[in-house]
């Protein structure tokens, strides 16, 4: 049984309990290098757990450790960062897994989209600014030829998260400036969650150069959205005069 886990953001609580568990019964993980905490190994693993990284491994290596472990019936978590649907690549190991006849599961973990949000104190969906969250990226070497998407998701103006675009987030401003306002808000979350987390607020017109001076050229988030602006109207779910199937309208007079 091939496991593959989300880790999380990176701070080693944000793994969900299954995930956890995972870790402490496996007897190999192999984790997605770079992104993913190491710290989560030597807390939770065994001591004895085969460890390999696969930031220098390829698809072929990463399936062989797979089938050699499963023919000695040894649990192998596969773990990946965020959550593992994200940019995970986790659909063609799975495919090849499925030719093997060998079983997988998968839990999933707390994005980093999310957990940017949470260090920025911020909510993506706010009633007459945004009730729509794009997940995007710029097209980058591994190529989906989906250049100058960028462009048409910004005309509906939601509010965006953008990974893996950091190192290029002159050209990511260039292009939504063709339909958000200069002065919409930005932040960059670097490592988000993790010791050397860095947030960096500005807007469509001055972040490329406040992110150029924190220094951050990979691993982080690019929110955009006037979620993060001062104005929003108030909920009607939890509006005194507005009844739903759980709570029945005050009138005017009982308020
Ligand atoms: N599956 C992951 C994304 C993997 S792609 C998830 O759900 O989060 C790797 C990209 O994710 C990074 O380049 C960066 O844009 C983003 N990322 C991952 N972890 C991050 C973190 N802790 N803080 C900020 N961005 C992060």
């Amino acid at each position: 049984m091939i496991l593959f886990v989300g880790a999380g953001p990176g701070d080693v609580e944000l793994i969900t309990v299954k995930g956890m568990k995972a870790l402490q019964e496996a007897d190999c993980v192999i984790y997605a290098g770079s992104l993913v905490n190491p710290k989560l190994i030597d807390t939770y693993c065994k001591e004895d757990v085969i460890i390999y990284n696969s930031a220098k491994m390829d698809l072929d290596e990463v399936i062989e450790v797979m089938v050699e472990m499963e023919k000695d019936n040894k649990k192998v978590v596969r773990l990946h960062t965020g959550d593992p649907s994200i940019y995970g690549a986790i659909r063609e190991q799975m495919d090849r897994l499925i030719e093997h006849k060998i079983e997988f599961d998968v839990i999933p973990g707390v994005s980093s989209f999310v957990a940017a949000a949470s260090r920025l104190k911020e909510e993506f969906t706010l009633p007459d600014v945004s009730q729509t969250i794009i997940i995007t990226r710029l097209p980058g070497r591994t190529g989906h030829g989906e250049g100058g998407q960028l462009e048409e998701l910004a005309k509906h103006r939601a509010s965006m998260a953008i990974f893996l675009s950091v190192q290029s987030i002159g050209e990511v401003m260039v292009k939504l400036r063709k339909s958000y306002e200069a002065r919409t808000p930005v932040a960059v979350v670097y490592k988000a969650t993790w010791d050397d987390e860095k947030i960096v607020r500005g807007t469509l017109e001055d972040i490329e150069k406040k992110v150029e001076e924190a220094s951050i050229t990979r691993f982080a988030q690019i929110l955009i959205g006037d979620f993060m602006s001062d104005k929003y109207s108030l909920s009607k779910l939890y509006d005194k005069g507005f009844s739903h199937m759980y709570r029945t309208a005050v009138s005017s007079e009982e308020r």
